[in-house]
């Protein structure tokens, strides 16, 4: 108890630091379904700009009935972790449609992405060997890398010069993997795919890419940036989510060449230390796969979305980063005008979502909006308008500029 007043002090001072920083994360509480427009407990029903929910699937009633048919079929949970006795013939099915989907030879399920990038380096390299890792991956890429023995490299964003100096330091280490997200969440921009497996060729180096906001959205059939940079078949290691335009439940995965999945199996402690995903998301994740083999018509009206909110929004005057996803960034600059501006659009029945430092760079405060194939020209027109509206009451957009 004593020990425990110190302590929560401490937290009390930690607290009000964050609040004082105007950081404190307040979560808005959604009483619908997850879809393209979700009701607050205010009442207030608003467009959903915001979500992951890239192919609409979040609320799909196939993926809801071949979750129900899963769960009646094989049960609610699986009380075991894969390698006891939490195997079923599902996940095998899933684990075969994941590398299906991405051409790859193998795949290993984990209950989160974060888990995935958490349990993929430690049992691969040791202290003989380099990461060599892009300055904005996400944090369980970062957390991942920390949790093994190996030398660690950092390149700026994107950057295959820098990316290029990186490697030719890192020829003293006996294996090399270069590790990047395939879309950067934040301002919606691919990885130099093209560039960094060339340089992967050039000085000896693996390539792994975490295809989580890429998979489903990016290149012509959502095959992700392995399929837009034409490279299906060459990245030795893809990490991905269940949880964004795959249905939106959880889970995570690792595919790729077969004995790596392989040593994964036998040695990556999330996979070997946590419980398997539960029927029920697995039938619906084989469900998924199934259609987005057989249908292109999400992907197509969800590049159709993002292109025709792009272009309207940059016709309007706004300033907006450029895309090859379905994130797009609305430049504002200023972290309180980001603030302001989402609550004037929350206002407008538009939900998104201002990011400011330390989220984004200082001073590079934005309005990050998701496009989703589930928007219908009309809610793409009422948020464009929305937009106009409370851009022009805030000043962002003005006769005089
Ligand atoms: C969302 C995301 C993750 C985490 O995925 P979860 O399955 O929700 O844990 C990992 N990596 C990247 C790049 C992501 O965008």
């Amino acid at each position: 108890m004593e020990a425990y007043k110190k302590f929560q002090q401490h937290l009390s001072d930690e607290l009000n630091a964050i609040r004082q920083a105007g950081l404190y994360k307040e979560e808005r509480i959604i009483t619908s379904p997850q879809s393209v427009s979700v009701k607050l407990t205010s009442g207030q029903e608003v467009l959903n700009f915001c979500a992951n929910n890239y192919l609409g699937l979040s609320d799909n009633p196939n993926l809801i009935a071949a979750a129900e048919k899963a769960m009646s079929s094989r049960g609610y949970g699986m009380s075991s972790v894969r390698f006891i006795c939490g195997t079923q013939d599902l996940h095998k099915q899933l684990e075969a449609a994941v590398s299906r989907f991405f051409g790859t030879e193998d795949a290993i399920l984990y209950a989160a992405c974060f888990d995935a990038n958490g349990g993929v380096f430690e049992p691969l390299l040791d202290e003989n060997d380099a990461i060599i890792s892009d300055a904005l991956n996400h944090a369980s890429i970062i957390d991942g890398v920390r949790l093994s023995k190996a030398v660690r490299y950092r390149y700026a964003n994107a950057d295959a010069d820098d990316l290029e100096e990186k490697l030719k330091e890192a020829q003293k280490q006996r294996f090399r993997l270069i590790v990047t997200d395939g879309v950067f969440s934040m301002d919606g921009n691919v990885a130099p795919m093209d560039k960094i497996y060339e340089a992967a060729q050039k000085y000896g180096a693996m390539v792994m890419v975490d295809e989580s906001h890429s998979s489903g959205v990016v290149g012509n059939t959502g095959h992700g940036v392995t399929e837009l940079f034409n490279l299906r078949g060459k990245i030795d290691i893809i990490t991905g989510t269940l949880g964004k335009a795959f249905g939106g439940a959880v889970g995570g995965f690792t595919t790729g060449r077969k004995e790596i999945i392989d040593l994964l199996r036998q040695r990556s402690r999330p996979y070997l230390f946590s419980n398997s995903l539960p029927p029920s998301v697995v039938g619906a994740g084989i469900y998924t796969f199934d259609f987005l083999e057989k249908s292109n018509e999400l992907q197509d009206r969800l590049h159709e979305n993002a292109a025709y909110f792009v272009k309207k929004m940059t016709e309007a005057g706004f300033d907006i980063k450029p895309t090859q996803s379905a994130i797009c960034a609305v430049m504002l600059y200023d972290a309180k005008l980001s603030q302001e501006m989402s609550r004037l659009l929350l206002d407008e029945g538009i939900y998104v979502t201002g990011f400011y430092y330390p989220v984004v760079p200082q001073g590079q405060a934005r309005i990050r909006v998701q496009l989703s194939a589930a928007h219908r020209r009309e809610h793409l027109d009422k948020c464009i308008a929305a937009f106009v509206k409370t851009g022009k009451a805030l000043g962002v957009l003005g006769d005089v500029k």
